[in-house]
């Protein structure tokens, strides 16, 4: 078992007992930076620790929440200064690295973690057989064509994992125009996530790595695939970015993790028109 793992979830639960704990007092559930990598690490107050590690952890945490709709849990976690008079550390915001949904002030979004139910989500990173999730045997699996479900049952961490392999798997490139940016590039169901059934959700071959532009016209129907994997499009897509060419979208070189064509079959059949 990797070290990394087990503290992730130690991270999750020191954070989630903080929110439930002093759900009244957001200064009370606070915590710094250097005690927070203590607390996660095991260490004791008289050993040293770098706040920056805290990032290993906040970082996989803050994912999870965006890609689950939660309030952002990391929030909780935030610099210190030290009052030269008193002595004493006074607990302000988070740092930089630090990222709400943007649509609500730091306030706001801290008031929605301290009134969420967190007893009722469960540690994400505690996979389907109880152990702490270990994301390499997962990406390895997973790449081979088992769904991330057999290894993991929270949704969002299966979100986080999917689209890490779907980057992997297209080697973090759109599979239609190429373009390499991460930050613009989706992992896109073909048959739509809140359609899938059992498995589906969480299977690469229903998977396609798409920037957001193409993720959109795709799920709006604008452009489809053939079951070799050749790009069709309505008229005026067509004439705008395809013209007369024949277009196949890249793919994996791995057929179990390539787009399934009853995947493809489902999206012809339901697009919207
Ligand atoms: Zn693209």
């Amino acid at each position: 078992m990797k070290r990394i793992e087990e503290r992730l979830r130690r991270a999750w639960d020191i954070l989630v007992s903080r929110a439930v704990k002093h759900k009244d007092s957001l200064q009370a559930a606070k915590v710094g930076y250097e005690d927070f990598v203590r607390a996660v690490e095991g260490k004791t107050d008289d050993e040293n620790v770098s706040g920056r590690t805290s990032g290993n952890y906040l970082h996989p945490i803050q994912r999870i929440c965006a890609d689950s709709d939660l309030p952002p849990l990391t929030g909780l976690v935030v610099q210190e200064r030290k009052d030269h008079k008193t002595g004493e550390y006074k607990k302000l915001k988070p740092s930089s690295g630090f990222a709400g949904s943007g649509l609500q002030t730091y306030a706001e979004e801290m008031s929605s973690v301290l009134r969420h139910d967190w007893k009722a989500e469960g540690n994400p990173f505690l996979g389907a057989d109880g152990k702490a999730v270990d994301e390499g045997k997962v990406l390895k699996g997973i790449a081979t064509g088992a769904s991330i479900f057999t290894y993991v049952k929270n949704r969002g961490y299966a979100q986080t994992l999917f689209r890490d392999g779907l980057l992997k798997a297209y080697s973090s490139k759109c599979a239609v125009c190429g373009i390499a940016f991460e930050e613009i590039l989706d992992a896109a169901h073909i048959k739509p996530w809140s359609v899938c059934e059992g498995e589906e959700g969480g299977t690469l071959s229903n998977g396609i790595l798409l920037c957001k532009n193409h993720h959109r016209s795709f799920d709006r129907g604008l452009w489809w695939l053939s079951d070799d994997f050749t790009i069709e499009a309505k008229i005026e897509f067509k004439a705008s970015s395809i013209g007369k060419r024949t277009i196949t979208i890249w793919t994996p070189d791995d057929k179990a993790i390539s787009p399934d064509p009853l995947f493809l079959q489902y999206h012809r059949a339901n697009k919207p028109d």
